[in-house]
């Protein structure tokens, strides 16, 4: 029912539902919510079984999430500087009591006065002195709602928790009523439910009375797994391989002018290059190459791991094109790499008259605006830039190869709109994501695929330990080394200023004393607070020894490139993925030297936490870590991940959903003639909003 009791619809305006105004409707928007569908939509990341009381005359343990009923009693309201408010009192059940406590929570004195007996549901933790106490408990009246399992949601904007969920509740019924885009035949042979019953059992689960059972069941849906989601994710992956589907027909059908090839041969190679590809680089050269001669458009994906010479092979796929007269855009996803991409490529291209151009937001607007001017009317050719080469106002005369350089970092909509600046240019798309073949492949559905599966000879795999606070004056000591011996050492750091949040070393915090032990250093400052030339300024003095030490932020995560460095000290490690240490870590071991990681941790870190950091310690595999990191990061996740693949799946998890993924795609081509599929289409719009650029398919 609407405010006014007419039947809710799915594509209502928030502005129907009880409790939402026109400003709590534009708080919403702003998160992507507009209707009563989208809402029912955002699934709960986990559940909270409050079905069980705890009784207050049994021991409870620090650290567990209780629900106790009872009354609080003793009620002080205590105003602290900065409008902070501190209320407490004590809760009692009439078996035993305990201390409760809200920080900053303005009204609750006032609802505790209303209610005679309540549900406190809350984390119970050790208070200085070694008492216990419930802190930030929600409450409800006991009148209100019986003990159930509680869906959990992530905030929207200033909506969470017990408000949020209300208002989710309110729009339950109309799942009844959405129209059930998969065809009935479908949902029968795959076994799949409804999407009303999905959504309806994922927002309010029918759990077994028995607590083995219940416990079980609660396991499951916070993996993701059982066919709730699964349904969700059936859809979402369908939706994916047909638009893949399309995609790849479209383009298969296009022809374009075929581009010399043979203009950059092996020996041309050896000129420019200081070294000799390796022979996983030849092959995926030659593999590109034939792409480019073959009269259809490229959309080729190259995966290589960290330091196996992508940007080289880049570089030569570039050249070509380039001498066949068309216009080439490489794009980076930070400023940073695209500064030192034009660099490298200058290098490179230095005998052969190419010029680079660069277009990043930080360029003067003058200076923008000339190199928009030469690349519309093409006396620039050759363009490195970021994000802003997708600007509505860059034009390209003749653009016929568009480089995207670490493909993680892009959604598939920001490339195909720099895809069609061009009439169809050809596409190359370069990624160090560790993902296994058959899985890229299927995600991947529209590229083809290369993969450079060989490192530079001589390379020594990177050492790493992990290293504890306690032994923080032994790290500086072989930091200390490691510069004597002419190594250079990157400090890496989670943040960059201390944080009330988040418990983290900080680059600011550490500086003064990192400069304190390490007098005769030379140490540069790189985070993303700096203006250009600061940075630039940072990256030169590490880059060329006068700074032998470089702290900074992950800004240095993909592809920084200097060779000389030796020795990466992570610090807060357990504050970074798996397969971002192992990114972060292939800034060193790019030389001859033998190489070196440290991962910085706290003592305190828990069993799991070591055994993770303890994997990277142990492989320098990116595929291995990949995996581990999946593993490790198990529950946590309920619904999409989004460090894998082009799209942000919502549901769907890329990992967990694997089997899907290739069940959806071989559905997609199957029915793709049949039409079966074609009221699925129709509704998809509706249902999935992952950033999978159809548009313009
Ligand atoms: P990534 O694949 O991580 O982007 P880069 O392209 O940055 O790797 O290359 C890593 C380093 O290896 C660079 O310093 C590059 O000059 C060097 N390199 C690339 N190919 C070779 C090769 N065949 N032999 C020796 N060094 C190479
Ligand atoms: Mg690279």
């Amino acid at each position: 029912m609407t405010a006014d009791g007419a039947e809710l619809l799915p594509g209502d305006p928030l502005t129907e539902l009880k409790g939402i105004g026109p400003k709590s409707a534009e708080t919403l928007s702003a998160e992507g919510f507009n209707t009563v569908l989208d809402l029912l939509l955002h699934l709960p990341r986990r559940y909270e079984d409050r079905t069980r009381v705890t009784g207050l005359d049994k021991p409870i343990e620090a650290g567990s999430w209780v629900l106790l009923r009872g009354s609080v009693t003793g009620v002080r309201v205590r105003r602290l500087p900065g409008r902070k408010i501190i209320v407490d009192g004590l809760v009692d059940d009439g078996r035993g009591n305990l201390k409760v406590v809200w920080f900053n929570h303005r009204w609750i004195h006032t609802r505790l006065a209303d209610e005679p007996e309540l549900y406190l549901y809350g984390q119970v933790r050790e208070a200085r002195g070694g008492s216990l106490q419930l802190v930030n408990p929600e409450i409800e009246a006991v009148s209100d709602e019986a003990p159930r399992i509680v869906p959990v949601y992530r905030r929207l904007g200033r909506f969470g928790g017990r408000r949020l969920r209300r208002i989710i509740e309110q729009c339950l019924p109309v799942a009844d009523g959405c129209h059930d885009p998969l065809p009935e035949t479908l949902q029968k042979r795959f076994g799949l439910p409804s999407l009303n019953e999905a959504l309806r059992e994922l927002h309010e689960p029918n759990l077994p009375e028995d607590d083995t059972r219940r416990a079980i069941a609660l396991e499951e849906l916070h993996r993701g797994g059982g066919p709730y989601h699964l349904r969700l994710a059936f859809d979402e992956l369908l939706a994916f391989a047909c638009a893949m589907g399309s995609r790849k027909a479209a383009r298969s059908s296009v022809r374009v002018p075929k581009i010399k090839t043979s203009v950059v041969d092996e020996s041309r190679v050896r000129e420019l290059l200081p070294f000799v590809l390796t022979g996983a680089q030849r092959r995926v050269l030659g593999e590109i190459q034939a792409d480019l001669g073959s009269g259809k458009p490229m959309a080729r994906l190259v995966q290589g791991d960290v330091g196996s010479g992508k940007t080289a092979v880049a570089a030569l796929a570039m050249l070509t094109v380039l001498d066949s007269g068309h216009q080439v855009a490489f794009m980076a996803p930070t400023e940073l790499l695209a500064e030192q991409h034009a660099r490298t490529l200058s290098d490179v291209l230095a005998a052969t008259g190419h010029t680079v151009h660069q277009l990043t937001g930080s360029l003067l607007a003058a200076e923008q605006r000339r190199v928009r001017q030469e690349l519309a009317d093409g006396t620039a050719r050759l363009v490195v830039g970021t994000h802003a080469l997708f600007q509505e106002s860059v034009k390209f005369r003749d653009l016929g190869l568009v480089v995207v350089d670490e493909q993680h970092r892009f959604g598939v909509t920001q490339r195909q709109a720099l895809a069609e600046k061009g009439k169809t240019p050809h596409l190359l798309v370069m990624t160090a994501t560790p993902i296994p073949r058959s899985l890229a492949l299927t995600v991947y559905g529209d590229l083809d695929l290369s993969v450079i599966d060989e490192l530079p000879p001589g390379r020594k795999a990177v050492r790493t330990h992990l290293r504890f606070e306690e032994s923080r004056s032994k790290v500086i000591d072989f930091v200390r080394d490691e510069i004597a011996a002419g190594g250079r050492v990157f400090v890496v750091y989670p943040i960059i200023d201390l944080s009330d949040e988040i418990e983290a070393a900080a680059l600011t915090d550490h500086e003064a004393s990192v400069r304190e032990a390490l007098p005769e250093a030379g140490i540069e400052i790189l985070h993303g607070r700096l203006d250009r030339t600061q940075r630039e300024e940072a990256i030169a003095r590490f880059r060329d020894g006068s700074a032998q030490v470089l702290l900074a932020t992950t800004v240095v995560e993909v592809g920084v490139d200097v060779p000389q460095a030796s020795m990466i000290i992570i610090e807060s490690a357990h504050r970074f993925g798996l397969s971002q240490l192992h990114q972060l870590r292939g800034r060193v071991g790019r030389g001859e030297r033998q190489a070196w990681c440290v991962l910085m941790a706290d003592s305190h870190l828990g069993e799991e936490a070591r055994r993770r950091l303890e994997v990277v310690c142990r492989s320098n595999d990116g595929f291995e870590i990949a995996e581990a990191d999946l593993e490790f990061r198990g529950p946590g996740e309920l619904t999409g991940i989004r460090q894998w693949g082009p799209a942000g799946f919502r549901f769907a998890n890329l990992f967990r959903d694997r089997t899907l993924i290739n069940v959806t795609k071989d559905l997609a081509a199957e029915c793709q003639s049949s039409g079966d599929l074609d009221d699925f289409l129709e509704n998809l719009s509706t249902y999935h909003r992952v950033d999978i650029g159809w548009a313009g398919d």
